[in-house]
């Protein structure tokens, strides 16, 4: 309706027929927030409250794998967490924008299962901030793929949506097809890491046809969650077996993982650091402990 409008109005140099159509559009119907009926300044935004009720992931976090640390000081020697030198992921650095909670669990269900494709733009701008380095850094982004029978029930791939918003962001090549799920894998929920490794293993593949693009490339993967990080491994291992230079993962919502907290309980006292050397003004946002 608002492109067959602007089409019919005449253009001028000094007059745009799509800005008249907007405003017209915002006098007949206000932009409100994606989330709840809170006017905002433009379509497709979140408001204050519904901003302000999210988990943002920042500093201090694992510098491979992203996983947020509560104080800087449980990191282990060079800002790594424990879990990561006893296991180092195959994915150079890992980031996402918010943490799993009730709050996020709003923008990115309806995004998943409630055909709320529009919530792609906002959980990609939150992401293009928590990942600034790694879009920048990235030549080629690619979204982790869906099996066909699930895109067949689903209809689109929510993280090829995030992949193309990204793109169009931070300006990157978007290949959407670079790889394809060969099964349709089994829930990973309440798996061991083991068997969540067990589960995806060989179970994504990079198309040949897509293998040039790919090698020598700094490839950025998307998905809209994480939580072991296995899905995101599994790909990041084909895509370096298939000559891609590094992989970087980039996911909307982080799982906090009971375990993570365990680890980091076990590698406190192990180092027995003092609570009095350390500085509140450094306690992250999201406490994993607290939000599992
Ligand atoms: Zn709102
Ligand atoms: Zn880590």
């Amino acid at each position: 309706m608002a492109r067959l409008l602007s089409e019919w109005l005449p253009r001028t140099e000094s007059y745009s027929p799509d800005r008249l159509v907007a405003v017209v559009l915002d006098l007949l119907l206000p932009p409100t927030c994606i989330l709840c009926s809170t006017p905002v300044d433009k379509p497709g935004l979140l408001c204050g409250s519904c901003f302000g009720e999210l988990s943002p992931i920042g500093e201090p976090c694992c510098v491979s794998c992203g996983t947020p640390f509560e104080l800087a000081w449980h990191s282990a020697e060079g800002g790594v967490c424990q879990r990561c030198i006893d296991a180092p992921p195959s994915f150079e650095r890992a980031r996402a924008a918010l943490t799993y909670d009730n709050a996020s669990r709003r923008l990115v269900l309806p995004f998943k299962h409630g055909d709320r494709i529009e919530f792609a733009w906002v959980l990609a701008q939150l992401m293009a901030r928590a990942g600034a380095e790694l879009l920048r850094e990235a030549d080629v982004i690619v979204p982790v793929p869906l099996h066909r029978r699930r895109l067949f029930v689903r209809r689109y791939n929510q993280a090829a949506l995030l992949a193309r918003s990204l793109g169009r962001i931070g300006g990157n090549v978007v290949i959407v097809d670079a790889m394809v799920r060969t099964r349709a894998t089994h829930s990973l929920d309440g798996k061991s890491a083991a068997e969540r490794r067990d589960e995806v293993a060989g179970a994504f593949l990079v198309r040949p046809r897509r293998a040039d693009q790919l090698a020598g490339r700094r490839i950025l993967l998307i998905d809209d969650v994480m939580t072991s990080g296995a899905t995101t491994g599994a790909c990041a291992e084909s895509l370096l077996a298939a000559g891609a230079a590094a992989v970087d993962v980039l996911v909307a919502v982080r799982v906090p993982d009971p375990r993570v907290g365990q680890v980091m309980r076990r590698s406190y006292r192990r180092r027995k650091v003092q609570p009095a050397t350390v500085n509140p003004s450094q306690a992250s946002p999201s406490h994993v402990e607290n939000d599992s």
